[in-house]
Order: structure tokens, then sequence, then C-alpha cells
């Protein structure tokens, strides 16, 4: 029994390890030169750990990829790190109970009224029945319109821009109701946790095939077996994005709800000085060309990155947006001025490297009553599996779910071969 997985992202890693805990001969296809898909990341010469495009940290419930960290040797570190959110020029702190009910750019009702909702939220064991509700018409009624609009409408915005309308309430139910205060980072980085995978993979018996870009799969002749790229295989999981798999198997094989997608972008700002206190800062802020600072250092030592800061400004991009055409040079002189509003010390001097990261389809937009339109990991075609991110629901997309979703469909698998 030949399986060729498509995608070395964590979902196709996750599932190639829990097929090969019971068949041998598994092959996984990645297109780019390292594992890891959109939490693979990238090493100096200077820095002892890798560091991922895009922020990464888990969360301590996440038991999913803490489990494929236990099974590979990975190492988790756990921490505390401050987040606070950036609204009317203040910096404050707004990550728990106790911080919004301090919190003073809201009438002390408006506080109550906030804090209550979200308490409610979080209490909810399963909140898949509140994707019949837009976000834009139940969260204000549920928190109240003053926080409301203070806050989340601004995050909303920013994090959905021209889709933020059609966010549905389930996904934000997960997203407050999953978040832990600790956060944990794998020792190495993300990347680190992805190349002990592959070692895993190839003690195991499988076969990583890098570099190796999947154009086409059809079905044989006969009907009975999977030709990827011309080569013969049994089975198929496809775990790259949704509109790729539907490029790459035709939709007449495969045909996804059509939702919109954000790009990621990032720009990774080597600093010699801290720029911001905590680790994250929320941008609620109208017009600013990011939604988020993230200093990586204020979480992890900054020894691992040749002693600078490590600062990652990011956004969810629509597909045309301007930012997406722009160098390192633009971007930087367009956020300029912002930083300064961060840090009135920040100097241009205090840069001593700029990157830009960008990749498409990493945020799907989940409209009302979506569990209706999720396409199954178990195809009408006999032997093609899917599992990618647009499955993952109503829980934010994250490495967990990714790997979740990779050992589930490496189950379906196995109970059709069995
Ligand atoms: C800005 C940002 C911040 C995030 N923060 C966090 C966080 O803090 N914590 C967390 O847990 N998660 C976070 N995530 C989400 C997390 O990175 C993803 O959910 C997870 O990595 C998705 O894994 P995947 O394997 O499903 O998909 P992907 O990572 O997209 O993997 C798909 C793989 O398929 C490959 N591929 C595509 N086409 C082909 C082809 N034709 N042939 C062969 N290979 C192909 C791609 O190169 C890629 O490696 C974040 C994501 C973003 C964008």
């Amino acid at each position: 029994m030949k399986i060729a997985v498509v995608g070395g992202g964590f979902t196709g890693l996750a599932c190639a390890i829990s097929l090969l805990e019971k068949e041998k001969s598994v092959v996984l296809f990645e297109e780019t030169k390292a594992l890891g898909g959109l939490a693979g990341g990238i090493k100096e010469k200077n820095w002892k750990w890798s560091l991922e495009y895009f922020y990464h940290h888990v969360f301590t419930n996440d038991k999913e990829v803490l489990g494929l960290a236990k099974k590979v040797g990975a190492i988790i570190l756990i921490k505390k790190p401050l987040t606070t959110s950036l609204i009317n020029k203040k910096e404050m702190p707004l990550d728990s109970p106790v911080s919004v009910l301090k919190f003073s750019e809201l009438s002390i009702f408006g506080r109550l009224r906030m804090g209550f909702g979200l308490f409610i939220l979080k209490l909810i064991p399963n909140g898949l029945y509140l994707e019949k509700y837009r976000v834009v018409d139940r969260l204000p009624r549920l928190i109240g319109k003053e926080g409301y609009k203070l806050i989340w409408e601004k995050l909303l915005k920013a994090k959905f821009g021209p889709f933020a309308e059609s966010v549905n309430m389930a996904w934000f139910w997960a997203r407050v109701a999953k978040r832990t205060k600790n956060l944990g980072y794998f020792e190495g980085g993300f990347q680190n946790l992805a190349n002990l995978a592959g070692e895993k993979i190839k003690k195991m018996g499988g076969e990583i095939r890098l570099e190796t870009k999947i154009a086409s799969i059809i079905k044989n002749e006969g009907g009975n077996k999977w030709l990827v790229d011309g080569e013969e295989f049994d089975k198929v999981v496809m775990t790259v994005p949704a509109p790729m798999a539907e490029k790459i198997l035709g939709k007449e094989m495969v045909n996804f709800p059509s939702i919109n997608y954000l790009w990621g972008q990032t720009v990774v700002l080597e600093l010699s000085e801290k720029l911001i206190n905590g680790y994250w800062l929320n941008v609620l802020e109208n017009n600013w060309p990011f939604l988020v600072a993230v200093e990586h250092t204020n979480f992890i030592d900054k020894k691992y990155y040749g002693n600078n800061r490590v600062v990652y400004l990011g956004n969810y991009l629509p597909e045309g947006n301007a930012q997406l055409h722009m160098s390192a040079a633009e971007l930087i002189t367009k956020y300029l001025p912002y930083l300064r509003k961060i840090n009135k010390r920040f100097r241009k001097k205090w840069i001593k490297s700029i990157k830009v990261f960008r990749k498409p389809f990493a945020q799907p937009v989940f409209p009302v009553n979506y569990s209706a339109l999720l396409a199954k990991m178990k195809t009408e075609h006999k032997g093609l599996y899917l599992a990618n991110m647009s499955m993952v629901y109503p829980h934010d997309r994250g490495t967990n779910y990714a790997v979740k979703m990779g050992n589930d469909v490496a189950k379906e698998v196995l109970i059709d071969i069995r």
C-alpha cells in the first residue's frame, strides 16, 4: 500500500507520522526547500534558533501539537508574556478579566458589561450553534456597544478588512474560549519542531521529497490507483490549501465551498533597542498600516537571535492590497511614523535588518452557517482524502488543529486499509 501525502506543513507532517505508525510506504511531497509550511521559518548565520516567518506560539491547552512535540522529542518552553493593546495612543493591558475591569478608556458600566459578556462566552462548552449569527450583529449585543466599538470592531476590521462583516460568531467564540495566559514555544523554533518531525518520518521508513511541487493528480486508467505527477499511489492525502488542491485535482474532483482568504504579511525587524513593553501589542487605532506589533524577544531570549531585538509588524491583507506589492524599503517608510507613535524614542538607526514575508491563503474567513458547507476528509473518490485549514472549524487555524487534522485524516485512511 503506497500513500502520498501532499504538503509538508504541520497537517502533512502529523498525517505522515500517524500513517507510518501502522503503514510503511509513505511519501511526503513538499514544494519548498523546507518542512513547516506557514509555521516554518528562517535562521540567520549568527542565530542559534530559527524564527518563524509569522509570529507563532501555542496555548498550554493545545494538546495535539504538544503531543506531536513529545513524539518527536521537541522541548516546549512555557512563559507568561505580556499582551497589551494600543488604544487612544496608550499601551494598555487588556488580556485578563482584571485588566478589563481596570480599563479606564471604557465607562465602569462598559467594562462590567464587556467582562460579563466575555465571561459568558468562555463558559460555553461548544459554541458551534453561534455560527448562525454574524459577529457584527451578535457581539455588540453580548458585550455592549461601547466595548464593541472601542475594541472589537476595530480588531475585526483590522484582521478581516473588507470581509469583517461576514465573519460568524462561532469563530469569535472559539478565539475567546481557547486562549490561555501562559504561552508555549518550541526550543529552536517551530522550524525545529518541523525538522524533528521530518527526521522521525525518515526514521520510521517514510520518504520526504522537498522542492517537489505537485502539479497534477489523476486516476490511472483502471481507476483504482492515483497518478501523482505520473507516479502510482494507492491513496493520496491532500494537505495543501483548498484553492491549491482544487487547482491540482480539478474542480470536478474536489469542490470546496467558495470562501474568502487573506494573505499573511509580516515585516520583521532586527532592532538594537526594545520597541514595545510586552510581547504582543494589538493596534486598536483607526487607519494604521499594520494590525499588530509582536516583539518576539520579549517572549524568547534575544541571545538566540544574535542579541538583537526581533519585532514583527503583522497584517492580514486581501488579494490586490497595495502593501502586497511594496518592497521592504517602501513598507518601512510607510511604517516609520507609526513606530514613533508606539515608542517616542524610536530611531531609524535602531534597525539592523528588515525582512518581508508573505503567503497567500493564510487566513480563511468563515461565513454564517459554514458547517453545512464543510468539506469531508474522505472524498467520494476512493483513495482521495482532504485535510486543510479551510476544514479547521470553528476553531481558528493553528498548528494544534493542523496536527489534529493530520492525525484524524490518517485515521480515516487506516480504517479504509484495514
Ligand atoms: C500570521 C500567522 C500567525 C500564526 N500564528 C500562529 C500561532 O501563533 N500558533 C499556531 O499554532 N498557529 C499559528 N498560525 C497558523 C499555522 O501556521 C497554520 O494553521 C498551520 O501551520 C497550517 O498548517 P497546514 O499544514 O495545514 O498548512 P500549510 O502550513 O499551509 O502547509 C501546506 C504545505 O503545502 C505545501 N504545498 C503547497 N502546494 C504544494 C504543491 N503543489 N506540492 C507540494 N507541496 C505544496 C506548502 O509549501 C506548505 O508547506 C499562524 C498563521 C499565520 C499566517
